[in-house]
C-alpha cells in the first residue's frame, strides 16, 4: 500500500505495478509524533501527514514537492520507511515541462519497481484510469481551495442543504483517459501531458482556468478552505471572494481533529444563507396555549432570553450566568424574566448551546439570529462587531439584512468577554469597573502579546512596575481593539458599525476600536441581548406562520 496526498501524483503508475494507493488526508488528534521530528512552527498539514503514516503504519509514499514543508516531510520520512520518492512537479504545463515530468515518472516506475520486485503491467495502468465525474446536475457546494480534511469534508456534507463537491486541491483529481500506444517512454510522455492537464492548482503559474471553476450555474456556494500558516490560498481567496456572484465562507484550520469540531456555527451559519428557517426541522412541538415568542441565546458565559407578545411587543428579557449546564441555563433565564416555560407558544435557541436547548422548538446559529437582531436595532446596520464571552465575530449583511458573510475568532479566547474576564481577575477588580476605568489614561501603553497567557504575564510584570491599573486597562482594550480590527478587515466608506454582545457595554474597548477603524460604532440599548432578540424575532415569524 502506497500513500500519497496530491492530485498530481501517478497514482496510475502505481496501480501498473499491482500495488494499491491510499490518499492520506485524515486531520489529527494531536502532533506529539510530528512534532518531535519538525518543529511546533511546522505547517500542520505536513505535520498531520506525519502523524497519519505513523498511525497508519504506511511504509512506502509517493510525496509531490509542492512546497518546502513537503520537502521537509521527505527529508523526515526518507530515513524511516521503506519507500519514498518525491516527485519534483514543473509549475508549468508546457511541453518542456511535459517532457520534464515524463523523465521523472519514469524515474519513479524504475525505482518502484526495484522496491515492490514487480514489473510494469500495461493492462493495470490503464485499468487504474479513472472515468472522470463531470459536475453535479443538481445544485451543490463547492468546497474549493487547499486541501481539506477528511472530517472537515464530512461535516460540510452534513451541515449543507445542498451536496458538496470536493474541489479542493486534493479533490478535483481528474487525469484524462491515454491511448495504448507506442513504448514505455512515449506512453509516459502522454501521461505526463495528461496528468498536467488537469485544473491547475495554486501552485502552478498558469492559473486561469481556475477563473471558471465556480461558474456552473449549479454551483450554489463556496466553502474556501485554507490551512494555517499556509499562503498558498489566501491570494486565490481574495479572488474568488471579490469575482464571486455566490455567497463564501473562508475557514482556516489547523489540520487538527479538534479545529474541525469547531466547524459546526460557521458551516450552519453559511447553510443558513441558503434556507431561511422554513427548512429547519422543528426540535419540539408548537404550544398553543402559549402567548409569548422566545428567542433563547445560550452562549458560554451568560444565557440570554427575549420574549415578544403576540403584537410584536418586547413582554421580557433578562441575562443570567450560564453556568455548567445550557439547558439549566436557559430555564434560569426564562425564570428570571419572569416567565413560566408553559407561556411560550414557540422558541428559537441560538448560541454554542443552542442544541442542548431541549425545550426549544428550533435552533438558528448566532451568526443568522445577530444579524436579525442588529438590523432591528438599526436599519442601517450593515456590519455587526459581536464579541461574546469566548468568541468574536463579523457579519456583513446584505441590503436586506440577510447574512453576506462573516468571520469568526473561536479558536483562542484573545480578543474576548473571557480575556477582559481573566484580565480583570489579574487587576482584582470587577468587570464593571474594568468597563469604565480605561478610558482616562496617562501613559499609551500598549500589550504586545495576542495570547491570553502571555498577556497575563505582561500585565502582572505592568503591576509588579506599579504601572496605574487604568494604564494597564487602555492597553488592554486596545489589544482586543486590534484583534477586532484584523477580523473585520478591510472597510468601506459608506459601512454601518453596529456593536453587540456584552463586551459592547465596555466604552473603554469601544472608543479603542472607533480610533482604529475611523469611524463611530453604534451601541444600541442592551447589545447583549441582540442574539436573543434575532432569535426571537424568528420565533415571532415562524410562531406565527
Ligand atoms: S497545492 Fe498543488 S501541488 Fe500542492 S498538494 Fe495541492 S494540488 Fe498538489
Amino acid at each position: 500500500m502506497t500513500g500519497y496526498t496530491c492530485k498530481y501524483t501517478p497514482i496510475e503508475l502505481i496501480s501498473a505495478f499491482s500495488e494499491k494507493c491510499v490518499f492520506l488526508g485524515e486531520e489529527a488528534e494531536n502532533f506529539e509524533y510530528s512534532q518531535a521530528l519538525t518543529h511546533s512552527n511546522f505547517c500542520t498539514h505536513a505535520k498531520a501527514l506525519i502523524e497519519e503514516v505513523h498511525r497508519k503504519n504506511i511504509r512506502s509514499l509517493v510525496l509531490v514537492n509542492c512546497c518546502d514543508s513537503v520537502r521537509r516531510v521527505y527529508d523526515v520520512l526518507k530515513g524511516s520507511l521503506d519507500f519514498v520518492f518525491l516527485l519534483d512537479l514543473p509549475h508549468d504545463d508546457n511541453e518542456c515541462a511535459v517532457q520534464r515530468l515524463a523523465a521523472q515518472l519514469e524515474r519513479l516506475a524504475g525505482e518502484y519497481s526495484s522496491f515492490c520486485g514487480k514489473t510494469f503491467s500495461r493492462t493495470a495502468f490503464f485499468d487504474a484510469f479513472e472515468d472522470e465525474k463531470g459536475l453535479s446536475d443538481e445544485k451543490y457546494i463547492a468546497v474549493a481551495g487547499a486541501r481539506a480534511g477528511e472530517q472537515f469534508l464530512k461535516t460540510a456534507q452534513a451541515r449543507m442543504p445542498f451536496k458538496t463537491v470536493d474541489m479542493t486541491c486534493s479533490g478535483n483529481r481528474h487525469v484524462g483517459q491515454i491511448p495504448d500506444e507506442g513504448d514505455f517512454s512515449a506512453l509516459m510522455l502522454m501521461y505526463a501531458r495528461s496528468i498536467l492537464s488537469q485544473m491547475p492548482c495554486m501552485r502552478m503559474t498558469g492559473i486561469s482556468a481556475r477563473e471558471n471553476m465556480f461558474n456552473d450555474e449549479n454551483c450554489a456556494g463556496i466553502i474556501y478552505h485554507t490551512v494555517k500558516f499556509c499562503d498558498y490560498y489566501d491570494f486565490d481567496f481574495q479572488r474568488v471572494a471579490k469575482a464571486s456572484r455566490i455567497p463564501v465562507l473562508k475557514i482556516e484550520t489547523d489540520f487538527t481533529t479538534q479545529a474541525a469540531g469547531q466547524l459546526s456555527t460557521r458551516f450552519e451559519g453559511f447553510s443558513e444563507g441558503f434556507s431561511s428557517s422554513g427548512q429547519k426541522k422543528e426540535t419540539a412541538a408548537r404550544n398553543p396555549s402559549g402567548s409569548l415568542y422566545a428567542g433563547i441565546d445560550s452562549g458560554s458565559t451568560t444565557t440570554n432570553f427575549v420574549a415578544f407578545d403576540k403584537n410584536g411587543k418586547i413582554a421580557a428579557s433578562s441575562v443570567v450566568r450560564t453556568g455548567a449546564n445550557a439547558a439549566a441555563g436557559a430555564q434560569k433565564a426564562i425564570e428570571a424574566a419572569g416567565i413560566d416555560s408553559s407561556e411560550l407558544a414557540y422558541t428559537v435557541a441560538t448560541g454554542y448551546g443552542r442544541k442542548n436547548i431541549t425545550l426549544a422548538n428550533e435552533s438558528i446559529t448566532e451568526i443568522t439570529c445577530h444579524a436579525k437582531g442588529a438590523r432591528f436595532l438599526n436599519a442601517d446596520a450593515d456590519t455587526i462587531i459581536d464579541i461574546g464571552g469566548q468568541d468574536s465575530k463579523i457579519i456583513r449583511l446584505n441590503p436586506d439584512g440577510s447574512v453576506k458573510g462573516f468571520s469568526m475568532n473561536d479558536k483562542c479566547a484573545a480578543g474576548t468577554g473571557r480575556f477582559l474576564e481573566n484580565m480583570a481577575k489579574v487587576l482584582e477588580i470587577s468587570i464593571d469597573e474594568m468597563a469604565i476605568r480605561g478610558i482616562k489614561y496617562d501613559n499609551d501603553l500598549t500589550i504586545s502579546s495576542m495570547c491570553t497567557v502571555f498577556a497575563e504575564s505582561e500585565v502582572v510584570s505592568l503591576i509588579a512596575e506599579n504601572v496605574s491599573i487604568p494604564d494597564i486597562i487602555h492597553a488592554l482594550n486596545k489589544s482586543v481593539a486590534a484583534k477586532t480590527k484584523s477580523l473585520l478587515g478591510k472597510l468601506e466608506q459608506e459601512n454601518t458599525l453596529i456593536m453587540t454582545g456584552g463586551v459592547a457595554n465596555n466604552l473603554g474597548v469601544v472608543s479603542e476600536i472607533e480610533k482604529l477603524v475611523g469611524k463611530p460604532v453604534l451601541i444600541p440599548e442592551h447589545p447583549e441581548l441582540c442574539g436573543a432578540l434575532g432569535a426571537a424575532l424568528f420565533a415571532l415569524e415562524k410562531g406565527q406562520a
